[in-house]
């Protein structure tokens, strides 16, 4: 019986525990590529770009928004108006985008997403599946609480830069350019806070067809994981 009970007791200490784990990009050896948006207001009201959606939808290009609550609210006609394109996803970016959402209370940590939950499904009629923190800031246990509603964060693999000003969309164009690999999850603001973004939206499409890459959704990226693709090294920033 004491065999049975260490073997039992090995068993348990060496199970694999499911990994709390925040998705930056996706192992793969396709060339794909993820471009997010985020949606979200601070302190003042933002709007829907309309530059980054037009050019968006003329040229059926995969997406995936990241929005709050709030946002999404406040740009429900708008939202409403491009729900049903195929290659746009919806995702939650928490309720009311708390910077710091590991000093919430349990309680308004789970209010603050699952009501944010119901307002896109109400908006858009899709229920996410993945979940982006406000400014990228989380903690293991909020982590963990975040994938208890059944939700995975994800985050991204580098950061664009775009609500800074000085940066050019022939800049960000070059970024993009030089920094991409396959698997990678691109951010951008749709909130208004892209300064350059829609401009640059078709010069980074343009280089990053040139090297052959295809644009999916997080959740098209997440179905293509190859845990055996080599990983590519970045090249260099550019120097601007
Ligand atoms: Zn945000």
């Amino acid at each position: 019986m004491w065999r049975f009970k260490l073997i039992i007791g090995l068993f348990l200490v060496i199970l694999p525990v499911a990994q709390a784990q925040v998705v930056t990009r996706v192992l793969t050896s396709k060339k794909v590529v993820a471009l997010t948006f985020d949606g979200c207001e601070n302190r003042h009201a933002s709007y829907l770009d309309c530059g980054i959606i037009d050019y968006l939808v003329q040229n059926k290009i995969p997406a995936t928004f990241f929005l709050t609550g709030k946002f999404a609210y406040r740009n429900m006609t708008d939202l409403r108006k491009i729900k049903n394109y195929p290659f746009f996803e919806f995702e939650n970016h928490s309720l009311n985008h708390i910077q710091h959402m590991e000093k919430l209370s349990t309680y308004k940590f789970y209010k603050d997403i699952a009501k944010n939950q119901k307002m896109i499904r109400w908006i858009t009629g899709k229920t996410p599946k993945y979940f982006r923190f406000p400014g990228g800031n989380y903690d293991d246990n909020t982590l963990k609480a975040v994938e208890s509603m059944g939700l995975q964060v994800v985050h991204w693999t580098y950061a664009s830069g775009d609500p800074d000003k000085n940066i050019s969309s022939e800049m960000l164009a070059k970024e993009v350019d030089s920094l991409t690999t396959p698997g990678d999850i691109l951010i951008f603001h749709v909130n208004g806070r892209g300064a350059h973004t829609a401009e640059a939206l078709p010069k980074l499409v343009e280089v990053l067809r040139k090297q052959g890459y295809t644009f999916v959704t997080v959740d098209q990226l997440m179905k293509m994981e190859d845990k055996t693709a080599a990983i590519l090294p970045k090249q260099n920033a550019p120097k601007n």
